[in-house]
């Protein structure tokens, strides 16, 4: 019989990844690609497990629909039918406090993400849109969403309120986090190769473009740095963090900023871009000789401690550090430069574990809801047989 395939979309601002895997038991990777700077001077990278790849020549992406329709036609050019996709899982950023496991994506659910989009503006359309585009390009597929908050979504009430009247949390202004796809997997990585620590006490750092930590016990997640939206915690590439609310009315009330000012200050200008006025990347801030990027750094490894001892004291210890995520796996410096700082805490374990959102998101699809989509791959495998 053909194989059959599970498409996994994880698409950003000006970004789409993508991963197929094949519906099987273990899931195996079959091909992977990255579209980039959708809008802009698009790129676009992919590449089969284990046999050749051919590529096909590139028009820019003006849109994500431009991009997925690449991606579309590169798969059936290397031999991956698009009938054969019986599920596509997306990576969608808010599941709001309706979704603690992967949904079926059907008319009502769509209706409830769409309107809850203000909560994550820069990632839900996005998130959003390329399921619309599969629905109508692939014939029968069955759509499921995997929410980055999804993890985080038994936070006691301690790690949800923000400290205004109760009437706000009743409202919906909670603490959700996010990163939690790439938590869930760290967390069944622990148990895999950590068995020991991962019963324990353990702060993930997820440090990536967008930043913040976990606090882990017995592998379910009790504190994040993350608020209600992703510019909360730590300072990231290019947003802010934790930031003293007074001093965005002040920038508000005089210096004539409007809401949507602050909107771009706080999540495009700000972070290391915003400190060094050089670049969001570590990279290449590493390799700067400028003060500014020095201070970048300098500030981001700074709160990059400070709020892992906050994570600690929110489960009461720290037997492990994990570091995952761009800056996390790669940038030594970066990792030694906090460590130093948390010398004076009491010993514990400290481990870098590369994510895997993508394949994460699979799994969890296929824990959920493998019998309904081969049922439903059967299913028309006979209907195309009447
Ligand atoms: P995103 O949140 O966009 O998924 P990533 O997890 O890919 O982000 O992380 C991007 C960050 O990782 C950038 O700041 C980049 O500089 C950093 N990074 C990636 N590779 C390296 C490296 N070899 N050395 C230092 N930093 C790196």
């Amino acid at each position: 019989m053909e194989q059959k395939y599970i498409l996994v979309i994880n698409a950003g601002s000006s970004s789409a990844k993508f991963r197929l895997f094949g519906l099987e038991q273990d899931l195996p990777l079959l091909a992977q690609g990255l579209a980039s700077e959708i809008g802009g001077e698009s790129d676009f990278k992919a590449k089969t497990s284990g046999r050749e790849t051919e590529d096909l020549p590139l028009c820019p992406f003006k849109t994500h629909e431009d991009a997925i329709d690449h991606l579309l036609a590169w798969l059936v050019h290397n031999d991956f039918p698009l009938e054969n996709i019986k599920a596509a899982a997306h990576r969608i950023v808010h599941g709001g406090s309706r979704f603690s496991k992967p949904a079926f994506l059907n008319e009502e659910t769509l209706d409830y993400l769409h309107s809850i989009t203000h909560l994550a503006p820069l990632h839900q359309p996005h998130n959003l849109v390329s399921v619309d585009i599969l629905e109508n390009k692939v014939p029968n597929i069955l759509q499921y969403g995997c929410f980055d908050t999804a993890f985080h979504a038994n936070h006691g009430p301690l790690f949800t309120h923000f400290a205004l009247p109760l009437e706000m949390a009743e409202k919906g202004v909670l603490r959700y986090g996010f990163h939690g796809l790439s938590y869930d997997w760290i967390a069944s990585q622990l148990k895999k190769d950590h068995p020991n620590l991962a019963k324990g006490k353990v702060v993930v750092a997820h440090l990536g473009n967008g930043a913040s930590l976990c606090a882990l016990e017995n592998g379910k997640s009790i504190d994040s740095t993350m608020g209600m939206t992703a510019v909360d915690g730590l300072p990231m590439g290019t947003r802010t963090g934790a930031i003293d609310a007074g001093a965005l009315l002040y920038i508000m009330r005089h210096m004539d900023y409007s809401i949507d000012d602050i909107d771009n200050l706080i999540n495009k200008e700000s972070g290391l871009k915003g400190l060094s006025g050089i670049s969001n990347d570590v990279k290449i801030l590493s390799e700067s000789d400028e003060d500014t990027a020095k201070f970048a750094i300098e500030y981001f490894v700074l709160k990059v401690a400070q709020y892992i001892t906050a994570m600690a004291v929110s489960i009461g210890g720290m037997d492990g550090l994990i570091f995952t995520a761009g800056i996390g796996e790669n940038a030594e410096n970066i990792r030694n430069l906090v460590l130093k700082r948390l010398e004076f805490m009491p010993e514990f374990e400290c481990h870098v574990i590369p994510t895997n959102e993508e394949r994460s998101i699979a799994e969890s699809v296929w824990k959920n809801y493998a019998k309904d989509i081969l049922d439903s791959s059967n299913m028309l495998h006979k209907e195309a047989a009447f």
